[in-house]
């Protein structure tokens, strides 16, 4: 990887023929497919670091950690895949998290397990199925994400699990959200209790970071630029194409006004193996705080939304263990702006900037946050090949 690394204030050259900003999934891959059809790329970050919000590392305890929030690969494309292999090999996970409620644990996403658990007695899906038909309210074409729980178990649940997390992670109530945002937790009637649905489930064996250094190192015509910002890159570096993966309000000098954003504050606390035999009654597993790598925390009074103890993902083997507990925050343009707010006047904010990046002949705007969209990896991987294919039909390949 250093290879590819100049100090800051080195000057290797003043022209590119691309100029990329954001060293996170979208620039690193739209520059790895662009270098590959033999053009110069330039990616600068104004991060110390590369991988934007999916970077990882080994924390002080010795304990492989994700920076910014837990990442959990899943993706339904082979292609995705396919393509991301080429830089590094899995470890198959099958993601498994629980939610905090009323002083105890419970199996979620919402599954058979859950509704015993909440009858306290066993039961079969004929039986929760026909709960849930009794509870649901229906509605044909939930249109915001209050309606598209409770549409499928009902209020008691929907209060249960989702009313409390997402007013905390959001400050705005379920109904002022795109259905898509609670939508996207299944409900299952059968005892599968993964969090997740994709047919494809699995870390980066060494890390995503380590899987970025692979991309680098494959890819000779791209220099990485750290602690260097757009405006600082703009200045220094001619181009023949920008790409532009920062905030699409941003790039526009907020003309328009900002647009909303959530923001986080991390919590990280690490744990001795001594520390953790007092926590196994607990965890129920020796080396480990908490019974699964996610806990999620709906109720009020707690002021974060989820504990993440991602060792259990990982399958590192270390006594240690970190955890990590996630807060909620307002935005500001001090902070980092982790997720766009998926709603519909956002949205149409959001609609007005996108005009005026539509003009721009030789700029492109991809990645969460300048297509302001509540992306995952595979999402944003996918949108920088494509977009790297049209560049290149565009400028042609230049081996
Ligand atoms: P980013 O990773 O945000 O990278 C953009 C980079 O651009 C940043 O490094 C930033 O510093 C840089 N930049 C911005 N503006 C400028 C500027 N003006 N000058 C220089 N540099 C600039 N996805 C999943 O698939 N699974 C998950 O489990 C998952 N969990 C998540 C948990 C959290 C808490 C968050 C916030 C996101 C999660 N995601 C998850 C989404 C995932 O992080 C994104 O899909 C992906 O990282 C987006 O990559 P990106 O390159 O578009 O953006
Ligand atoms: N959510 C919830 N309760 C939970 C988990 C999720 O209400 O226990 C809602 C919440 O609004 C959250 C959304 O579902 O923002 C998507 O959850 P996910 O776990 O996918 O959030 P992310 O990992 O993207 O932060």
């Amino acid at each position: 990887m250093a290879a590819n690394l100049f100090p800051r204030d080195l000057k290797p050259d003043s022209s590119t023929d691309f100029l990329i900003i954001g060293a996170g999934f979208s620039g690193l891959v739209i520059a790895e497919r662009l270098s590959a059809a033999g053009w110069k790329c330039v990616v600068v970050d104004r991060r110390s670091h590369l991988g934007g919000n999916a970077r990882d590392g080994i924390d002080a305890a010795g304990v492989l950690t994700h920076h910014y929030g837990p990442h959990y690969f899943r993706s339904n494309s082979p292609r995705i895949v396919d393509y991301l292999s080429a830089f590094t090999e899995w470890h198959a996970v099958s993601y498994t998290i629980k939610s905090h409620a009323c002083g105890r644990y419970w199996s979620f996403p919402i599954n058979l397990n859950t509704f015993e658990e909440y009858l306290g007695r066993p039961a079969t899906t004929e039986e929760f199925t026909a709960w849930l038909e009794q509870k649901r309210i229906p509605i044909a074409d939930p249109q915001n994400s209050e309606e598209v729980i409770i549409s499928q178990v009902g209020r008691e649940l929907y209060e249960l699990f989702f009313e409390g997390y997402t007013l905390k992670q959001w400050k705005r109530h379920p109904r002022e959200l795109d259905a898509s945002v609670c939508g996207r937790i299944p409900v299952r009637t059968n005892r599968d209790d993964r969090y997740l649905s994709e047919s494809f489930q699995a870390l980066p064996k060494r890390g995503y970071t380590a899987l970025f250094e692979t991309m680098l190192n494959a890819s000779p015509g791209v220099e990485l630029h750290l602690g260097v910002d757009f405006e600082q890159a703009r200045a220094r570096w001619s181009h023949k194409h920008l790409v532009f993966t920062g905030a699409i309000d941003e790039f526009y000098g907020r003309r328009f006004g900002a647009l909303p954003y959530r923001s986080l504050r991390f919590e990280h606390e690490s744990f001795s193996a001594e520390q953790l035999r007092a926590r196994e009654p607990i965890s129920g597993k020796p080396g480990f705080w908490q019974p699964a790598m996610q806990v999620n925390y709906p109720e009020p009074e707690v002021p974060f939304t989820r504990i993440v103890e991602i060792k259990h993902a990982t399958g590192q083997r270390i006594d240690a263990t970190t955890i990590v507990r996630e807060f909620p925050k307002d935005w500001t343009p001090d902070d980092e702006p982790f997720y766009p707010v998926p709603a519909p006047e956002a949205r149409a904010a959001f609609l007005r900037y996108s005009e005026l990046a539509a003009t721009e002949p030789h700029t492109s705007f991809i990645g969460r946050l300048a297509t302001y969209r509540y992306y995952n990896m595979d999402q944003v991987t996918a949108m920088a090949i494509a977009e790297a294919e049209k560049l290149i039909s565009k400028y042609g390949s230049n081996l």
